[in-house]
């Protein structure tokens, strides 16, 4: 057995935890810059937890509050070079995927001078700490190595950009933020959409991860939990009440927590082909990120449990990993997608156009999985998912 595991975030849970931890935050210098989306963190009372914190501890702070839903490198270009020219010393990313990806890449930007240009390919040597405190429980970017950006440079024949901007990730060690703080309070009056959509994120984090090259014992482990954590709230999600603040706390608690420890299983194995595909559907359509993943999921997982057959027929060495994920969902995958259709409701619709040009472009993580699709099995899977 051959392992290889890095994840050196510290993570602390708990009612209060921002507050209750303030000596940590005064180890990291005496100047913040703080990150968060537009609204949302402060009717959360995120941002007022960190404030206090900061003010109590003599240290100052930048608020940068413009990151958009699915950040674009102008957005963290700006972000980066706001903390380099008010010398900020750490940062603080308090949000959803979005915020936290922007807080990143902001970080790397603000101790190396690298151009818009050069964001995703030119290596970083050094970033600012960050301590990152999640308000949605999907992303697990508050475990991950990665800042996953829009790119809104003209195409460089290697990315799909020929519709619009594509998604991109920086991904370096660095990126690991120094410390994540749980509290899922902050998460209690969440909506059904954004609750559902991120709860199947962190779920096809988990799932993906299993099926990529990458997967190995501990990422699978990780992977294993966390699909029983969020299988738990699984009732909870579909029976949603019309008022978000009566979902109930303990499972919030659960998603947010299931949603660290799919980060954590991505930071070692990565996604698979369906989370290049939904990137499509987020920069055409305006998709969330977890409903495009969870629009990909079951015609993806039924394409692997037919390939991997066919693999098998001819390697006898070749190893079954959709048995492995049917033990993990403690159910058969025909049971597991209508779970997920039910989340998902009406499906979005896309035309013979949009399925033919999507289905050319490169999928950056079709190389990761354990089976990869070709050009003609991708379309099948856009057709089956949204056809
Ligand atoms: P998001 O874009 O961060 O946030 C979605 C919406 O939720 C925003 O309108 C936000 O409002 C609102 N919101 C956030 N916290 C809230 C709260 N506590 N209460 C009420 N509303 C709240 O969505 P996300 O799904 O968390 O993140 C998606 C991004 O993460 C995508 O760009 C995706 O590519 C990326 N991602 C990254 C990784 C990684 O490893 N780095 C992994 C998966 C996905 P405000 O804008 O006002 O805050
Ligand atoms: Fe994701």
């Amino acid at each position: 057995m051959h392992l290889n595991y890095l994840m050196p975030t510290r993570i602390i849970m708990g009612e209060k935890c921002v507050i209750n931890q303030r000596n940590l935050f005064s180890t990291l210098g005496k100047k913040a810059f703080v990150v968060t989306g537009k609204k949302s963190a402060r009717i959360n009372g995120a941002y007022d937890d960190v404030a206090k914190v900061l003010e109590t501890n003599g240290q100052d702070h930048v608020l940068y509050d413009q990151v958009m839903a699915n950040p674009t490198d102008i957005c963290v270009c700006e972000a980066g070079k706001i903390a380099r020219e008010q010398h900020c010393d750490f940062v603080i990313a308090i949000g959803g995927g979005s915020p936290m990806d922007a807080a990143k890449a902001a970080a790397v930007l603000a101790v190396n001078d690298i151009s818009k240009e050069d964001l995703f390919t030119l290596a970083f040597r050094k970033a600012l700490p960050i301590i990152a405190i999640p308000t949605t429980s999907g992303t697990g970017s508050e475990t991950t190595q990665y800042s996953v950006l829009v790119d809104t440079t003209e195409t460089d024949g290697i990315t799909p950009r020929t519709n619009g901007p594509a998604k991109r990730s920086i991904s370096t060690p660095l990126l690991f933020p120094h410390i994540a703080l749980l509290d899922a309070v902050y998460i209690k009056d969440l909506n059904r959409d954004i609750t559902v959509n991120t709860a199947i994120d962190a779920l096809s984090h988990a799932i993906e991860g299993m099926l990529t090259l990458r997967a190995n014992h501990i990422s699978d482990m990780l992977a294993k939990e966390s699909i029983a954590m969020i299988l738990d709230c699984m009732d909870a999600l579909l029976a949603f009440p019309g008022n978000p603040s009566s979902f109930p706390l303990e499972k919030r608690e659960k998603l947010l927590l299931s949603s660290t420890v799919a980060g954590m299983v991505i930071a070692q194995s990565g996604t698979a082909t369906p989370h290049s595909m939904g990137y499509q559907f987020t920069l055409n359509w305006g998709t969330d990120h977890g409903r495009a993943n969870g629009l990909l999921m079951k015609s993806f997982l039924l394409w692997c449990q037919e390939k991997e057959k066919s693999i098998k027929k001819d390697n006898p060495f070749f190893t079954l990993r959709i048995p492995v994920l049917c033990t993990a969902l403690g159910m058969n995958l025909d049971k597991f997608v209508n779970l997920i259709e039910q989340l998902l409701g009406q499906r979005e619709k896309a035309s013979k156009t949009e399925i033919d040009t999507w289905s050319t472009l490169p999928m950056k993580n079709a190389a990761n999985t354990y089976v990869q699709p070709n050009t003609e099995e991708i379309g099948r899977i856009f057709r089956e998912s949204v056809g």
